[in-house]
């Protein structure tokens, strides 16, 4: 799970990370009223859940409310990598002197916390690491000891020579360590934390990540939650028992079984095709959950072809057969479906479909290049 800038500046504000004031506003009006109120020098930033937002002019200093309101009517309903901006944040701007990467997640070779910081700040961390890698400083936190004040202090040292800026820097190392355990954060980034002309640390940006798998115990983590249209299906689709993923490709893909799906997309791309999505529909026959899957096939307009492959466990292939035939009567498919059937009953399963003129294939294989040469 993600969340907004704004989200992340008042998570920093409750540890006690400085950031400057601001005000989340949806319209124009909210804007000009909200740079009234702050009354000097602001920057209005497009809060949508994707990175390189400035590149893209969703991030504008403005030195009047004039400016700030016509910084909002560019940046409101934009599009930035495929996120329609609904609302910005008007925050207090900052005279910027040098700007700082900050960021912590969890390596999995040292099986600990990792905490990056790089003096190469406010660009984008990933095109750093590509161009200077050696220019961020990787430091595993030991998870017995956390971030001890001398680990904080070593790695303010990396990045300031100023004592009184290293007092400052230890001082959020050590609190961004606390929020990322506190929230079982997965991503605790603040680019850039900047020096300001007063000689003082603010975090201006703020992104934070969260494993899904803990939410169960962030009650006010989940609370945040504001989940783009995609996530939303995927919400849905968890609450009718499927576990669904959206992709990119054109296949649609429903199978039962977590790693038969992903087997599935494996052989769609060895035979040079694009699976369109992840769809666990478990182990069951149950016809409506053929229904929810197949309605949620269909309503991703990418899905050019439907290819089902089940495998019959405990689950027997003709209950399995039954189940679609039962609910591809109460569907209207229009696009290709392609059907394979193995296992426990699958000579019987596969009559069944055969008797509903319904096309089936004899192995994976030959349902995935099916599938392929029917997009194509
Ligand atoms: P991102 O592009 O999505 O990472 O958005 P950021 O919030 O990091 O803003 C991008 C860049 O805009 C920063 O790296 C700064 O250079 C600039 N910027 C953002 N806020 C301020 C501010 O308060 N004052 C100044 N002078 N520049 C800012
Ligand atoms: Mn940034």
């Amino acid at each position: 799970m993600k969340i907004h800038e704004y989200q992340a500046r008042q998570l920093f504000r409750e540890y006690g990370i400085p950031v400057p004031d601001d005000i989340l506003c949806y319209t124009v009006e909210e804007v000009e009223a909200a740079a009234k109120k702050m009354n000097r020098m602001t920057v209005v930033k497009a809060q949508v859940l994707v990175g390189g937002r400035g590149k893209a002019g969703g991030v504008k200093l403005a030195r009047t409310t004039e400016d700030a309101v016509s910084a909002a009517k560019q940046i409101l309903g934009m599009d930035i990598k495929g996120c329609t901006v609904e609302k910005v944040l008007v925050a207090d701007a900052v005279d910027i002197k040098k700007e700082y990467y900050v960021g912590l997640t969890i390596d999995r070779n040292t099986k600990s916390v990792l905490f990056m910081a790089s003096a190469e700040g406010g660009v984008e961390i990933e095109e750093v690491a590509k161009v200077n890698p050696d220019a961020i400083h990787k430091i595993p936190i030991d998870p017995d000891l956390g971030m001890t004040d001398f680990m904080a202090r070593k790695i303010a040292f990396k990045l300031f020579s100023d004592i009184a800026q290293v007092k400052q820097a230890a001082d959020i190392f050590k609190k961004l360590y606390r929020i990322f355990m506190d929230t079982d954060a997965s991503i605790v980034e603040i680019n850039p934390l900047v020096v300001t002309n007063n000689d003082a640390l603010s975090a201006i940006d703020g992104k934070m990540n969260f494993d899904d798998n803990a939410l169960y115990r962030q009650a006010e983590i989940e609370k945040l939650n504001e989940p783009t249209e995609d996530e939303k299906k995927e919400i849905a689709a968890k609450a009718s028992g499927l576990t669904y993923i959206r992709l990119d490709g054109n296949i649609g893909c429903m199978v039962n079984g977590a790693g038969l799906a992903m087997a599935t997309m494996d052989v769609i791309k060895h035979f040079g095709g694009s699976p369109a999505n992840f769809l666990d529909i478990g182990g069951s026959s149950n016809p409506q959950k053929v229904i929810d899957a197949m309605n949620l096939l269909m309503s991703d307009k990418n899905v050019k072809v439907i290819m089902i492959n089940i495998f019959g466990g405990i689950t027997r292939c003709d209950d399995v057969a039954k189940g679609l035939v039962t609910a591809l009567d109460q569907l209207n498919v229009k696009i290709p479906i392609v059907i394979r059937l193995s296992g426990t009953n699958a000579e019987e399963g596969l009559k069944i479909i055969k008797a509903k003129n319904l096309p089936t294939v004899n192995s994976l294989s030959e349902a995935a290049q099916k599938a392929i040469s029917l997009v194509n």
